[in-house]
């Protein structure tokens, strides 16, 4: 755990978060500052900076993460209507936490 990590913090319980699933590796949390009905956060509870610094060891932890990024959907009731994933890495990109994340949003027109 990176101790000055706000994600980190927050996979570890110490700051406080509206939930929506939680195992041992990966943690999916209400954004508290959504861009649409549905926006959930999606993050893996090892510290990983970005998608730029994922190596071949985290196959597995992504693969999981979009299995449930479906079902997520589902339990969201976007799966149908739509929904969109950003993850955002690095500068250019406005990422603002340094700690891997995966924003589904859904719940309206996204191409509005
Ligand atoms: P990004 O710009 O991709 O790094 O996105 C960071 C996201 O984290 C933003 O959408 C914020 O609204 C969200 N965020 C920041 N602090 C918290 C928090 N304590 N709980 C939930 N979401 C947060
Ligand atoms: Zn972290």
């Amino acid at each position: 755990m990176m101790t000055d990590c706000l994600f980190c913090k927050i996979a570890a319980g110490e700051i406080p978060s509206a939930k929506v699933y939680e195992d041992e590796e990966i943690l999916a949390f209400r954004d508290i500052n959504p861009q649409a009905p549905v926006h959930i956060l999606i993050i893996p509870k090892k510290h990983v900076a970005s998608l730029a610094e994922v190596g071949e060891e985290d196959t597995a932890l992504l693969g999981k993460i979009q299995v449930l990024t479906r079902k997520l959907a589902e339990q969201e009731g976007v799966a149908v209507s739509g929904f969109r994933i950003v993850s955002n890495s690095g500068p250019d990109s406005g990422q603002e936490v340094g700690h891997l994340h995966y924003h589904l949003m859904g719940g309206r027109d996204l191409m509005a």
